[in-house]
């Protein structure tokens, strides 16, 4: 699967360059050409899936097995103090390409922060009702 007018199916395919940091059959990890911190990476699958609802279950697990594995090395190798892990999905989630990827973050004491957010509070009554909606039965 692959879309035309999208870079990272590009970059899979070897036509734009990228510094690529581990490959497989399934995925490329690339260094992010914006890094939030030093040594941010993404995990790209190689076929063309938009986002985590048209990411197959598989993947997602193997995405997921292939991020312990590279935030291990990349913790080891820059000695950083933390990591994240994260992914966007949709326009006002924050995705900014549409082909699925995972971010790996190194994180560094005394750096600025790079995710925040101001808590929202919502009514016991309103949190019952979303606890009742949101129950996978
Ligand atoms: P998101 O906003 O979650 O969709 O993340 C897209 C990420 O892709 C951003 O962090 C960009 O810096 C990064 N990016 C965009 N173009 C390239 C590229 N050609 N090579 C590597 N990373 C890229
Ligand atoms: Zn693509």
């Amino acid at each position: 699967m692959r879309d035309e007018n999208c870079i990272f199916c590009k970059i899979m395919a070897g036509e734009i360059p990228s510094r690529t940091l581990f490959e497989d059959d399934d995925f490329k990890v690339i260094m992010d050409v914006g890094p939030a911190a030093k040594g941010h990476s993404l995990i790209v699958p190689k076929q063309h899936y938009a986002d985590i609802y048209e990411l197959p279950s598989e993947l997602a697990g193997e995405a997921m097995k292939l991020a312990k594995r590279m935030a291990t090395h990349m913790t080891t190798v820059l000695n950083c103090d933390g990591f994240n892990i994260m992914q966007n999905n949709g326009e006002v989630a924050g995705q900014t390409v549409f082909h699925y990827h995972l971010h790996l973050v190194p994180r560094y004491k005394d750096a600025a922060p790079i995710l925040t957010w101001t808590q929202n509070h919502f009514s016991d009554e309103e949190m019952d009702e979303l606890a009742e909606k949101l129950s996978v039965k």
